[in-house]
C-alpha cells in the first residue's frame, strides 16, 4: 500500500490556497485535516472550508487583486527547521536517520531539535498515512506518519515541509509522462493537476516526489506512464533516496 496516500470522505468544488495559489476542486477530509494529492495538509477541514467561502465571497466582489499574503512562498527563512518528535513514536529511529542524512545532503536548509523559543516548527506525529504541509505555515505544524513509513517516505514528507511539490504536477510534465485521465478514481482527479510551482532542473522520473505509475489507479491500470520516446521506460514512485536532482532542487530554493 502507498503510505503516502490517506483515505478519507471526498468534499469537491471548494477552493483552497496551495503554496500562495488559489485553486478550485476536491480535496479529502482526513481526521479533520484537509489533504490533497494524496500526502498534502492544507489545514483543519473546518478552516479551508470557512476560507473557501471567503475566497468565493471575495471574487464575488469582483476584485482581481490578490491578497499578498497569498501569493507569497511559504519558505523556512531562518533556513533551520526546529523541530521534535511525539513521545513514543513508533518511527523515531527512522525520522532520526531521515534527518541524518537530510542534513548530511548540504541542502542549505537543516533540520534541527526544537528548542523553548521558538514558535514556528515542525513536529513528527503518528497517523494512518503519511502526510506533511507545503513550506512554512507558521506556529507549530505537522509532519504525520504512519507505522509502515520508511525512511524514504520520511524524507518525501520533509521534502514538501521545506516547500517542494510532487514531481509529475510540474508545468512541463506533458512533455514527459502522460496521464490516463480515463483509469483515474473517480473524485481523485484533482491529484493529477499541474502546479503553479517553479520547476528547478530537468524532469526527474526518478525523483522521490514523483509518484508511480498505479497512483490512485483504478485497479490493475496505469495513471502515469511515461511518454513512449523514453525506452527502457524510466521506473517512477521510488522512495529509497533523495536523488541529484532532488537535492539540488532544495539547495536551488534555499541558495
Ligand atoms: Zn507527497
Amino acid at each position: 500500500m502507498n503510505q503516502e496516500i490517506c483515505e478519507g470522505k471526498l468534499i469537491e468544488n471548494k477552493k483552497y490556497v496551495l503554496n500562495g495559489e488559489i485553486y478550485e476542486g476536491s480535496f479529502i477530509d482526513h481526521d479533520g485535516i484537509a489533504i490533497v494529492q494524496g500526502d498534502i495538509k492544507l489545514g483543519k477541514t473546518k478552516d479551508v472550508l470557512q476560507f473557501s467561502e471567503f475566497l468565493t465571497a471575495y471574487e464575488e466582489l469582483g476584485s482581481q487583486q490578490k491578497n499578498a499574503c497569498l501569493i507569497k512562498k511559504n519558505l523556512w527563512d531562518t533556513k533551520e527547521i526546529p523541530y521534535c518528535i511525539a513521545a513514543g513514536h513508533k518511527k523515531t529511529a527512522e525520522i532520526n536517520t531521515a534527518i541524518t542524512t537530510f542534513n548530511s545532503a548540504k541542502l542549505n536548509v537543516s533540520f534541527r531539535e526544537k528548542k523553548s523559543e521558538d514558535k514556528d516548527y515542525v513536529e513528527f506525529v503518528k497517523g494512518d498515512g503519511c502526510s506533511s504541509y507545503i513550506g512554512k505555515v507558521g506556529g507549530k505544524q505537522e509532519i504525520t506518519l504512519s507505522d509502515k513509513a520508511k525512511v524514504g517516505n520520511i524524507l518525501h514528507e520533509m521534502l514538501h515541509t521545506c516547500s517542494i511539490e510532487h514531481e509529475h504536477c510540474r508545468s512541463d510534465r506533458d512533455a514527459y509522462i502522460k496521464i490516463n485521465s480515463d483509469n483515474i478514481k473517480p473524485g481523485y482527479e484533482h491529484n493529477f493537476k499541474i502546479s503553479s510551482g517553479e520547476t528547478y532542473g530537468k524532469y526527474d522520473f526518478e525523483s522521490i516526489m514523483h509518484y508511480r505509475a498505479t497512483s490512485f489507479a483504478k485497479t490493475g491500470t496505469k495513471t502515469i506512464e511515461p511518454l513512449p520516446k523514453y525506452d527502457p521506460q524510466p521506473n517512477m514512485g521510488q522512495r529509497n533516496a533523495m536523488t541529484a536532482t532532488d537535492m539540488d532542487g532544495v539547495r536551488e530554493l534555499y541558495k
